[in-house]
Parts: structure tokens; C-alpha cells; sequence
């Protein structure tokens, strides 16, 4: 069975939704015009809308026509990011230094054409919430819709989430069970020394010396300290210090990621990169404050739920065309709150090569077209198969 063909009727005005929604890029939070969109077309729709979750968070919620039965979550993001789009199609930014470049223009769309399918045919037994997030880039609108009471005001069983990705071709899905994206914390570290004319070293102590052994001695922390089983990622994204030729400077600023997918490997990482920062910084005679913040927790998706995902994926593209079990991303995701919450399932949807094969957040980028019916058939498929009438 594979696109629904009333949903590859309104493919065009799809298309239409999803360049006005990319021509109209908003950031976390801000998403105003954009949840202002979706909640007119979903009460077009005849769909009953509830706004304000975590400021510009919508929730549409659809009674199938066959009476009682469970409740569902399908969430879709809304946000862009802070990039200059440097694409020159139509319907490229307007807004200066945003543009949709993560596709969730793309999700949005998907999700907005199952539900106008979904309130036309109602051919189900429970209950649909379309769940539209703001803030999925760094923000954590996902967290916020959860702390705010997504579960308690919309109670579900289960909740499934969506994401393109280049370089996968179109028609082709990706799933797997377990963790499917990481965990993304934050390190902060401050290596502070005696500033100094930089002709006279020995008058002071050099924190710019010590910060680079620093970010040397880090690499240890994947290849010696975590278990060579566990996937773990550290890497160093920032140093700042110094402004001059001849002065060593006070202070030395580093800033960096790590990305696991284990709490434990969390909880060692840390530990490893307090203990390392400390014992460098003493050998060399300056102080270190070294800051380790827990970001978006690692995307788990259940096992039943992954396998049923899978199968609906193949309902729509052929089972040819999923990859199931396909490797985990290092990259994170705030649907991780959710999936805390919720049994569910998080699905990869090929967005083909894309022009000169640029991947998400490359200025670039664009969602193709081409797969908005696909996943639209998906999410329409998938509220069919977990809602059917008994
Ligand atoms: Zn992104
Ligand atoms: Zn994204």
C-alpha cells in the first residue's frame, strides 16, 4: 500500500504550506506566525485546537469515527535556526539570518496533511493529538511542552516523532529500537593563570599553555576512560583568550560537546574531564573551573513501538525500503523528553541527496518536496494501524 492517494491529491497545496511556512522562518520561542498557521489550518480542518503549551506550542486533538479507543501522540517541530539561507529559490528566507535549514518546515507540513486526511476520513478508533513543538533546535520546547503538562492535559499512550535526513534517498525510511540519537551535554571550563608580559613568561603562570594540554589530555576521556563498547564523543568547540601578540593572558575560555547515549558514560564522562582538568591545571600552577551540564538526554525509542513504526514504514514505501536498525546519530534531539515520558518510536525519512549533497543546519539546505506525501502517508497510516478499530 503505498501513498495515500487523497493525500497525494493536496501534494501542491502541501508544497504551497511548506514554502510559505520556509519563506517565514521564526526561532525558539518565537514561532508565532508559524503556530498561528498551523492552528487556522487544523480548525479548518474541523480539527479542535489548544495553543499556548510552552508559549507557541499547538495541540490539535481528532476523535476517530469508531468510538472509544486509545489515545496517540504524533509531534512535529516548527522552529528554524540562525542562519543566513543562502538558497535562491521563490520562496527562500525572508527574515535576515533565519531560515528553516533543519526541514522542520517540512515536518510541520507532514504532520499538517495526515491531519487534514486523518479529519476527513476519521477512520479510527481512540483518539489523535497532533503535537506541534516550538523550540526543538537547543531550547528544549520539547522539555517545556512535557514540564508544562503535555501528558497530563492530553493523556496518550504512546508518542511518535519524524525527522528528515540528506543523503538518504527519497522513498526510503530509517528505524531502529533502543537509542537512536545521543545525548548532548555541555562542558564549560576556565583556566585561569598570571597575566604577564609574554618576553617575561617566568613572572607569571600561563593559562594558555595549560588549556592546550587541557584539550589534549581530554581526548583520553573517549579513547582510555568510557568502554570502547559505549559510543562517546567529546569534542572542544571553543577556546578564547588573549588579544594580543605580547601579553599572556589571564584567562582561557574553553567550551565543547559530549555525546553518548548512556547515563553511566554521562556520569564518567564527567568525572573523567573534572578529574583531568584539575590534575593538569595543578601540575602547571594555575586554578580550573571546569562545568559539565546535561543537555538533552539521549533519544530511546521502544522496542514494540519500533517494530511496529517499521512495519508501517513498509506499508508506505515497500519493506525494501526501510532500514531497520539502521546506526544511531551522534546529533541530539529534544523528542528525547517525550520518548522519557512515552512509549514511541522516532523515524529517519530520506530527503534524498539534496543540491551538492549539503546535510541539515548547511546554508544550502532544503526540504524536498517531493517527500511530503510520503510522510504524511506515514503519520496518516500510523494513526490508522494504532488505532484500529477493534
Ligand atoms: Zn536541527
Ligand atoms: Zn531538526
Amino acid at each position: 500500500m503505498p501513498i495515500i492517494n487523497r493525500i497525494a491529491e493536496f501534494h501542491d497545496e502541501m508544497t504551497a504550506w511548506r514554502r510559505r511556512i520556509h519563506a517565514n522562518p521564526e526561532t525558539a520561542f518565537q514561532e508565532h506566525k508559524t503556530s498561528a498557521f498551523v492552528a487556522e489550518r487544523l480548525r479548518s480542518f474541523g480539527i479542535e485546537v489548544h495553543q499556548g503549551l510552552a508559549q507557541t506550542g499547538v495541540v490539535g486533538t481528532l476523535k476517530g469515527a469508531h468510538g472509544d479507543g486509545p489515545a496517540i501522540g504524533l509531534r512535529a517541530d516548527m522552529d528554524a535556526l540562525h542562519i543566513e539561507e543562502k538558497n535562491q529559490t521563490a520562496w527562500r528566507s525572508q527574515v535576515p539570518g533565519k531560515m528553516h535549514a533543519c526541514g522542520h518546515d517540512g515536518h510541520t507540513t507532514m504532520l499538517l496533511g495526515a491531519a487534514k486526511y486523518l479529519a476527513e476520513t476519521r477512520n479510527f478508533a481512540g483518539t489523535v493529538h497532533f503535537i506541534f513543538q516550538p523550540a526543538e533546535e537547543h531550547e528544549g520546547g520539547g522539555r517545556a511542552m512535557v514540564e508544562e503538562g503535555l501528558f497530563r492535559k492530553f493523556p496518550m499512550e504512546s508518542v511518535y516523532g519524524m525527522h528528515n535526513f540528506p543523503g538518504i534517498e527519497v522513498g526510503r525510511f530509517m528505524v531502529r529500537e533502543g537509542p537512536c540519537m545521543a545525548a548532548a551535554d555541555s562542558i564549560d571550563i576556565v583556566v585561569r593563570g598570571k597575566g604577564v608580559h609574554a618576553a617575561a613568561p617566568h613572572l607569571g603562570t600561563d593559562p594558555i599553555v595549560t588549556a592546550a594540554q587541557i584539550v589534549t589530555a581530554l581526548q583520553t576521556v573517549a579513547s582510555r576512560t568510557i568502554n570502547p563498547l559505549d559510543a562517546v564523543v567529546l569534542t572542544i568547540t571553543q577556546i578564547h583568550a588573549g588579544e594580543t601578540y605580547n601579553i599572556i593572558p589571564e584567562e582561557v575560555v574553553l567550551r565543547g560537546t559530549v555525546r553518548s547515549f548512556k547515563p553511566e558514560v554521562q556520569t564518567a564522562a564527567e568525572a573523567a574531564i573534572k578529574r583531568i582538568c584539575a590534575g593538569v591545571a595543578s601540575s602547571m600552577g594555575v586554578t580550573v573551573e571546569a562545568s559539565y551540564t546535561r543537555g538533552y538526554p539521549a533519544t530511546v525509542n521502544d522496542k514494540d513501538e519500533a517494530a511496529f513504526a517499521a512495519g508501517v514504514a513498509a506499508q508506505v514505501t515497500g519493506q525494501n525500503n526501510v532500514t531497520f536498525n539502521s546506526d544511531p546519530v551522534m546529533g541530539a534531539e529534544d523528542f528525547a523528553y517525550m520518548l522519557n515520558e512515552k512509549p514511541g518510536c522516532y523515524i529517519g525519512i530520506g530527503n534524498g541527496p539534496g543540491e551538492g549533497g549539503c546535510w541539515l543546519h548547511n546554508p544550502h539546505y532544503d526540504f524536498n518536496d517531493a517527500i511530503l506525501p510520503l510522510g504524511a502517508s506515514y503519520w496518516a497510516r500510523l494513526a490508522e494501524a494504532r488505532l484500529a478499530k477493534r
